[in-house]
């Protein structure tokens, strides 16, 4: 009898592990760029990340000194020029290619390429600017692109490092879904209170953290992580109770995931 009442016990705890694992969304960091021919927040890498029908492509905004908004990582191109001391036809002219010889995309670019995609999400990384102002003027021009190509609310989730720019988007679009990238200048519970959705933290801050797991849990808030890459972090993740993971390898994590890798 305590045989069988074991065995069961273990195979509810395994069907609750393989339901929390099949929860977890995964987010393709800066796409899923990780394939011949592709390049880190490219218009490919949007494109395989709705091939492989990933939850969200992760990409990152910048903008340029005559308010072009375009989609790269750094402040600088990879020649040095600043992003925002530079028009966008000077860009255009001096930056180089990426990797697989797409010029960089603008924000329209993306979003074009995008088309409203069922299964895949944006997930737009606002980057942080010079000063707050920039940053205001940042999220008035992003929203701004959103409301002209009529994304809504469900198909777009806001992530940033500046806490700035995550007050001015819950300030100026508060149905906003957004998420910020640290805990620098508030923790999740003052991130809560100001109204943010989750958060979106690198996987060592929750390793140290795993109450915020809980409390975000208590509050119907998303934990979303970064850059798990290694197929024992996203295990550890995905027990840790996460609900989105966001990786360069998003078709090993949905692999493990689905319980395809063991
Ligand atoms: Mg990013």
């Amino acid at each position: 009898m305590r045989t069988k009442t074991l065995i069961l016990s273990i195979m509810l705890l395994l069907a609750t592990g393989i339901a929390e694992a099949k929860k977890v969304r995964v987010v393709a960091h800066r796409g899923y760029w990780n394939t011949e021919g592709s390049a880190r927040n490219s218009i490919s890498a949007l494109n395989n990340a709705m091939a492989i029908k990933a939850y969200g492509s992760e990409f990152d905004v910048n903008i340029t000194s005559d308010g072009i908004l375009i989609v790269h990582h750094d402040a600088k191109t990879t020649n040095g020029l600043l992003i925002e001391d530079h028009t966008f036809a000077e860009l255009r002219e001096k930056a180089p290619k990426l990797k697989n010889d797409e010029l960089i995309p603008t924000l329209d670019d993306y979003l074009t390429a995008w088309n409203h995609n069922k299964k895949t999400k944006l997930v737009f990384e606002i980057k942080p600017q010079s000063s707050p102002e920039l940053e205001t003027k940042m999220v008035e021009a992003c929203l701004e692109a959103l409301r002209k190509n009529s994304v809504t609310d469900k198909e777009v989730e806001f992530i940033s490092f500046s806490y700035h720019v995550c007050k001015e988007l819950k300030r100026l679009r508060p149905t906003a879904i957004v998420m910020p990238l640290s805990t620098t200048s508030a923790e999740p519970e003052q991130m809560f209170k100001d109204g943010m959705d989750g958060f979106d933290l690198h996987y060592s801050v929750l390793r140290e953290h795993p109450e915020w797991v809980e409390l975000a849990k208590s509050q119907k808030k998303i934990v979303n992580v970064w850059t798990v890459n290694q197929e024992d972090v996203m295990r550890e993740m995905i027990a840790l109770g996460v609900d989105y993971i966001t990786t360069d390898e998003p078709v090993l994590l949905q692999q493990v995931i689905k319980g395809k890798k063991k």
